[in-house]
This record gives C-alpha cells, structure tokens and sequence, in this order.
C-alpha cells in the first residue's frame, strides 16, 4: 500500500480536501486505484451532531455514515463508494481503545496515547486502505490520508505521531507527504515566513514533508518559490503553487502542470511497479474526461444563466450545502447554463420579518419571484420553517419549477395539505410535537431516545408506484422500477394523511418496500413539483447528474423536454473510462457509480 499525506500549516480551511481529492485523482490516471481516508482531530465520534454552521455538510454515505464534507470530494473525484471507516476521528479512535480496554485486551498494561492509541490509528488506516472502493472489487494501491486542522494543534499531536511511524512502516517508496501552507500578499508581496514557520512546525513533530504546496492567490514568482525552496530545504520543483482558481475543477490540471504525476512516478518508484495495462488505459481516458470537462465548463461559464432560490437555514455558509450546489452545478452544465444560486434566508420570507425588518423580507421576497427556480434543501428545528412553507407555495401556485429535499419534501406536504386540502393547522411533529394536523410525524428506524447515528441513514430504496410512467422524474430515472438513495431523517408523511393528500392532487410517486414511507412526490398539473425524502445530491457526478436535480434545472431553464430527451438517449453512456448507465441509473447498480 501507498500512502499519500496531505497536511496543513498556518490555518486551516486552506484547500487540503482539494488538493487530496486532486492528488487521488492524478494517481488514478496513472493507472492506481486509490481511496482515501479523512483524519479530524476533534472528539465528536462522528460529523452527525455537528452544527452546519460551524462545520459544513454532514456529508451521508451508503453505509449510512455520517462524515465530514471532505468525502464527498472524495466520491466525486476519485469516483468511489466509501464507507464510515474512511473517516477517523479522534472520537471514534479513543472509543476505541477504551472499549478494548475495558474488554480487558490491554492485559493489565497502562494504557497510554503513545503506543494504544497511535497503534489504533496505524492500524484502522492500513485496514481501511486495503478495502475496496471501486467497480474493479480489488484492493487500492494507494490511500491518500487528509488530515484535518493545522500541524501544531495540541489536538492532532497523537495523529502526527501516528502518521511519523506509518511512514517507517510503510517503507521509503511507499509514503508521500505533502505539506499546505499560505503564501499571503502583503503589499503586493508575497510572504514567505508563514510557509517556513509551517516546515519548521512540521519537522519540529517529526514529519519530513516530500512536497511543499503553497496556497495562494496570484501564480507564485519565481523568487518566491526559490526562496521557499532555499528554506525550506527542498528543489524548487517540490514547491506546488495552488493559486485560486475560477472553479475547483482546475486544480488537477495545476497540480499536473507543475509536475505532480512525474514527482509521484519517481517518490513512489512507480515504473518498477506494476500496473495493469487496462487500468492504464482506463487511467488515460479519465484524465481526456477530466480536461474536457473543465473546458467545457467554461464554455458554460460564459453562456445564458439558470437562477435557483435556495431557500435554507444555514445560508450564511455555503459550505452547508456543498453537495446540493455541486448537484445543481453537474446539473446547469448538463443544460449548457451558467448556475446562478439566489442564497435566501427561509426566516426572511416570513410574517414576523415583514414586522421586525421590513427591508430584508422585501428583499428576501424580490428575490425569490426572479428566480427561474426554488429549491427547499434539507434542515432540522423549527426556525425559517415558515418561509419554507411561503417558499413552496409560491412555487406551486405560480407555477414555478420547485425541488423539496428531505425537510423540502416535509414543508412541501405542510403547504399543500394547508392551502390544498384545507388542513389549517397542519404541522409537522417535530416543530409541534402536540399538533392537531400531524402531517408529518416521528418514524424512527431505531431507537428513539439516542441522538447520534440513530437517523434513518444511508441507501435505502424506493419503489416507483402503479401508474406512474407520466411523472417526469421516473423518466429521469430511466423508467427504472425502484432507485436507490442515501436517506438522512427522523421524520417521515404521516402514512394517515397519505390518502387525503393523494385526493387532493399530491401524487406519492415513490415509496418504500413496505408501502409506509413516501419517498417521492410529484405535482402532475404542474411543470415541474418534485420534493424526494432523500439526499440525491449525495450521488450526483460532473458527467451524471443525479435526476431530481437535473429536471429541476432543466424545467428551470426551459429545456426540461430536450434534456428528458437527450438523457434517455443516454442509456449507456462512456464515462471515466467505464461502461456506465447514463444519468439518473445509478439507483439500479446499487450505489456503485461509475463517473466523477
Ligand atoms: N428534520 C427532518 C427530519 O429529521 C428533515 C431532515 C433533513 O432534511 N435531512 O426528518
């Protein structure tokens, strides 16, 4: 096995993800399989419980973990199913060791952070990096390791050292560790110290950093990348400048211009190694795949723009729905448009706003009516619920193209069976647990008391209904009898209403085995008005879009008929080197996706 190291210095939310996922998917051209696992130093257990606000998407996978937002770069990049052993916390590993302990495995030693604890996180990254994550069912060759947070931290000390004695372990050829640090501009300058401050830091805990990329934010002269090499000891050639760029799609391409892919030959001695010829060749068309994609990317960077609405709670960081605008994005490309995201606050499309500040509810509402499109993406507790309601309304009375997720789904049937069928105080139970008109009520899979991992979580199917061949989005779905998605919720359409609901023109299109829980609405006398109860973002790819975001897109900009149309031409399709179904078919191949 190889490892690659992807660190950071001097502050965090740098681009490590990025660069992880580039370094992945450059070696997979050359042939590799790779996987990857992300380190968070902090002691949550896992991403459940943590605050998009503070954090970013709770990013679900098949397996129903609840992980960082990084692996779901991973996915896209590398093309890959992971599970929740790709996320290693410092949570899950002292769990570890302590259960252990408590199991009496230490045999009456003391049990200490060097060596149980670095011998646990040593041994869960050598048996996650050899599981397979590919269509190809085998081993990888290489596992890119990002860990999280900033060397220095008191909090990754056990990690470092870990990462210190995996790199003997692994053997000389065997481990890459790249460092990444910021280069600021100060005065037109671009500041060097921080970067040696960071090599120092790095070196000071043991860690000998084989490449150097600097983040920042023109191309770096070449004085300053002599004097970073000077130093910090290293060849010029080791310096990576990852300068920003106009979408995150380019930085394989930046990483390549510099040398990356020939680096790696020589650090991993890869012409001794043995890499399958088709692998090879499948390698190759990955990387046509991936060039041809940024550049068509910004053919559409340039041409007529889709607005989406999205009308959430944690608009004020975008990263808390990263998997939903990257959907939209494989989506608007899919459409040759410019995706334009309209962020609005749910709570400033409300009543008490209107009262509290007037202005931000007008603005709030002017820019929800400009908007070819509205979009209710996932959320929990009662705050903007409201809006939501507002937001959904607008759209299926006016008919406006509207995509409900999960809590859209929810807020979607609270609005219609309000102003539909005449349920005035229809609520969902977990803004009202003593409501009237429980619409929406408590399903829980398991238990009902603990917080955490006890979700409905992961890939679920759902069964498309009888006589449902005219919903537009089973025609996404490749007329498919049931689709598999990732799920990540408590509460679920109270099965009682279902039919008073269905009466009145709420068409549940999808549902589970068991017939109980609705996964899929759609509005027939509407252009398009879908809500799903799962996330389908999580399985969208750049070169197959995942369907209710793509029909959505596309009624939004006009072109929902010729895009239906060009996607069933599509059946099979060659993508990433792989004969794949084409777009919306991935819920048949049982979450294996086959495109970036
Ligand atoms: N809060 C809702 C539930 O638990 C919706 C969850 C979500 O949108 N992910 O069911």
């Amino acid at each position: 096995m190889k490892y690659v190291l992807v660190s950071g210095g001097v502050i965090s939310g740098i681009g490590k993800g990025i660069i992880a996922s580039s370094t992945g998917l450059l070696l997979k051209t050359v042939g590799l399989k790779a996987t990857a696992i992300k380190i968070d130093p902090y002691l949550n257990v896992d991403a459940g419980l943590m605050s998009p606000l503070e954090h970013g998407e709770c990013f679900v996978l098949d397996d129903g973990g609840e992980v960082d937002l990084d692996l779901g770069n991973y996915e896209r990049y590398l093309n890959v199913t992971l599970t929740r052993g790709n996320s290693i916390t410092t949570g899950r590993m002292y769990q570890h060791v302590i259960e252990r302990e408590r199991r009496g495995d230490y045999l009456g030693k003391t049990v200490q952070v060097v060596p149980h604890i670095t011998n646990a996180i040593q041994e869960t990254i050598e048996e996650t990096a050899r599981t397979p994550v590919d269509d190809t069912n085998e081993e990888p060759d290489v596992c890119i390791i990002e860990l999280g947070g900033t060397v220095g931290d008191i909090e990754s000390a056990p990690f470092i050292e870990a990462m210190r004695q995996l790199r003997r372990r692994a053997g000389r050829d065997n481990f890459v560790h790249i460092h990444v640090s910021l280069v600021p501009v100060i005065s037109e300058e671009q500041k060097t110290k921080p970067t040696q401050q960071a090599i120092r830091d790095a070196r000071a805990a043991g860690l000998a950093p084989d490449l150097i990329a600097c983040r920042c934010i023109q191309p770096l002269a070449e004085a300053t990348i002599n004097k970073i090499a000077m130093f910090c000891q290293v060849e010029p050639m080791q310096v990576l400048a990852v300068r920003d760029v106009e979408s995150t799609y380019h930085v394989p391409l930046l990483l390549e211009q510099q040398k990356l892919i020939d680096q790696l030959r020589d650090l991993f001695r890869l012409d001794a190694y043995n890499i399958s010829p088709a692998l090879v060749t499948k390698g190759h068309q990955i990387w046509s795949d991936w060039k041809k994609l940024t550049t068509s990317q910004e053919r559409f960077l340039e041409s007529e723009t889709v607005s989406i609405a999205l009308v959430g709670k944690y608009t004020n960081l975008h990263d808390s729905y990263l998997s939903v605008i990257k959907a939209l994005e494989h989506s608007a490309m899919a459409c040759q448009r410019k995706l334009k995201t309209v962020w609005i606050d749910a709570e400033h499309l409300e009543k008490a706003t209107l009262d509290s500040n007037p202005e931000k509810y007008h603005k709030a509402w002017q820019e929800l009516c400009t908007a070819n499109g509205v979009l209710v993406p996932g959320g929990f507790g009662n705050r903007g619920t409201e809006g939501m309601v507002a937001a959904a309304h607008w759209a299926r009375t006016k008919s406006i193209p509207y995509l409900g997720i999960c809590l859209g789904l929810q807020f979607a049937v609270v609005e219609f069976a309000r102003n539909v069928c005449g349920l005035k105080s229809a609520q969902s139970e977990e803004m009202d647990a003593q409501t009237t008109e429980p619409v929406v009520i408590f399903m829980p899979e398991v238990d009902r008391t603990k917080m955490g991992a006890t979700m409905r979580l992961g890939l679920r199917p759902t069964i498309f209904q009888e006589n449902t061949s005219w919903s537009r989005l089973r025609k996404l779905y490749h007329d498919a009898p049931m689709v598999n998605e990732r799920h990540r919720h408590r509460y679920e359409v109270n099965p009682k209403y279902v039919s008073r609901l269905s009466d009145a023109g709420l068409s549940f299109i999808g549902k589970d085995e068991a017939g109980e829980r609705m996964s899929i609405l759609e509005l027939k006398d509407h252009p398009w008005f879908v809500a799903v109860q799962f996330h389908p973002e999580y399985l969208s790819r750049v070169l197959r879009p995942s369907p209710p975001y793509l029909g959505f897109v596309a009624a939004s900009a006009g072109v929902l008929e010729k895009v239906t149309a060009e996607n069933a031409a599509r059946q099979t399709t060659t993508v990433n080197g792989d004969a794949v179904h084409g777009p919306g078919s991935h819920g048949l191949t049982n979450g294996v996706k086959s495109a970036p």
